[in-house]
């Protein structure tokens, strides 16, 4: 396939057709374009952006790339979420065995990590001999016996969003509305969905920082789903934080586990029920937001949902005494406390800087064929806005060397600052639900859910 032309017009503004699309796609997927000449145009389309017609054509093009889950005539809902990409975002280990242990069906297709930001494939694989690459066969066999599978993309299975995500991840070209939308809907409109929640992150540690991109970016996806027959809805989550208190795969697979115990974080289980709930309500099987809170409360509680998650467990392969003893997951060499500076109070933590450490010290990729070591990372016990004396423990490092460990103290002296009083409040942790009716402010001071038109 002769690509240059196809880089050189996008490169100039101009628009490709749906045909083009279709055969680039198609031709990179086959190994028939070099990763330069994708990367090329990949940039093209940061700097450029796509028109509506042509993230309609990439889309399709991606999940025309390989097959679909087909239930045929199965009668249970299935609903599935994802997140656009956060620091400490452990929310899908979670959340998908307490919908499942709710009666809705979660075939759930992550991602690796991706920039700064943690995938779920990543934790999961921390538990030794968890196996992320299904069939389709078998993650259709598995949804079908426990109401949840948590895999990756195969060759099967968007097997182009496989190779394109990789290739961003590498090639700083992650950062553009077009390509995150289309890179997750091509896998979610994969999964024979019913209905599609979407976790948009906001703020320093999101893909799109900003309020005005991250309501875009829900709008392009839900655009899409619904353009497709697949029901999104999307809620905007902070993301000038991290997630809960650990950043790395292993410590984050860990503390997702706490949680399905019901010991976890009250943001992680806060922002859980939320997106839960939207799952519940879309699937139809509860029909108001408290209701459906109370069945995932009471799935947690009567330790259904954890139940959930060690069956999954062993049906993947994995070790079925992680859920137990956590212990069992891989143990970084060197653990240190971190304490706080000073005396005052914690203006920022910031995830950015948290997640690209993380990668830093190996637990992400700088390569496409890097290995991710699983045990490093950070546990942080503070948020913005609590106040801390001077030498107390306010977080610990994972790492497996000295040069990590030194990576890790230097990361957290830029990321959490500690001064006199709070300057900048932090983001309401849920603050929007977008939906093709248009976007409600969840948080506005004296009215619980105001309505804005979508555009
Ligand atoms: N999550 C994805 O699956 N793809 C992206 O591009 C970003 C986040």
């Amino acid at each position: 396939m002769f690509v240059v032309p196809l880089i050189e017009r996008k490169r100039d503004g101009g628009a490709l057709t749906p045909e083009q699309w279709s055969a680039l796609v198609a031709a990179y997927t086959d190994g028939r374009v070099p990763d330069y000449q994708m990367s090329a145009l990949l940039m093209a389309v940061v700097l450029r952006g796509l028109e509506r017609q042509e993230l309609a054509a990439l889309t399709d093009a991606m999940l025309a790339s390989g097959q679909r889950l087909a239930f045929d005539s199965w009668s249970t809902p299935r609903v599935d979420k994802h997140s656009t990409g956060g620091v400490g975002d452990k929310v899908s280990l979670v959340l998908a065995p307490l919908v499942a242990a709710c009666g809705v069906a979660v075939p759930m297709m992550s991602g690796r990590g991706l920039g700064h930001t943690g995938g779920t494939l990543d934790k999961l694989e921390a538990i030794p001999g968890f196996r992320t690459a299904l069939s389709l066969a078998e993650a259709k066999a598995q949804v079908m016996k426990l109401g949840v599978a948590m895999m990756g993309q195969t060759p099967e299975i968007a097997p182009a969003d496989r190779r394109l995500y990789a290739l961003r991840d590498v090639t700083g070209t992650v950062e553009a509305i077009p390509l995150i939308a289309a890179s997750i809907m091509s896998k979610k409109l994969a999964e024979g969905l019913n209905a599609l929640v979407l976790d948009v992150k906001r703020g320093s540690g999101a893909f799109l920082p900003s309020l005005e991109q991250s309501l875009e970016l829900a709008r392009t996806m839900i655009t899409l789903g619904e353009d497709r027959g697949c029901p999104t809805v999307a809620l905007l989550t902070a993301m000038d934080r991290p997630l809960g208190r650990a950043c790395g795969n292993a410590l984050e697979t860990e503390e997702a586990i706490l949680t399905l115990r019901g010991e976890g974080p009250a943001d992680l289980l806060e922002v859980t029920y939320a997106l839960g709930s939207e799952m519940l309500l879309a699937a139809g099987v509860e029909k108001t937001s408290k209701k459906a809170r109370q069945r995932l409360a009471n799935a947690l509680a009567s330790g259904l949902a954890a139940e959930k998650f060690e069956q999954v467990i062993e049906a993947q392969g994995g070790n079925p005494k992680t859920l137990e003893d956590p212990s069992v997951l891989p143990q970084a060499n060197e653990v240190e406390v971190y304490a706080a500076p000073r005396t005052g109070v914690v203006t920022a933590v910031d995830p950015r800087t948290i997640g690209r450490a993380v990668v830093a010290m190996g637990g992400g990729r700088i390569k496409v064929e890097d290995e991710v070591d699983p045990t490093v990372g950070f546990v942080i016990t503070v948020k913005p806005g609590d106040k801390v004396l001077a030498g107390e423990p306010i977080a610990s490092v994972f790492a497996r060397d000295p040069d990590g460990m030194k990576l890790g103290f230097e990361a957290l002296g830029r990321a959490i600052v500690v001064g006199d009083k709070l300057t900048e409040p932090a983001l309401p942790l849920i603050s929007h639900r977008v939906s093709k009716h248009g976007i409600e402010e969840l948080t506005r001071p004296g009215s619980a859910r105001t309505s804005h038109s979508p555009r």
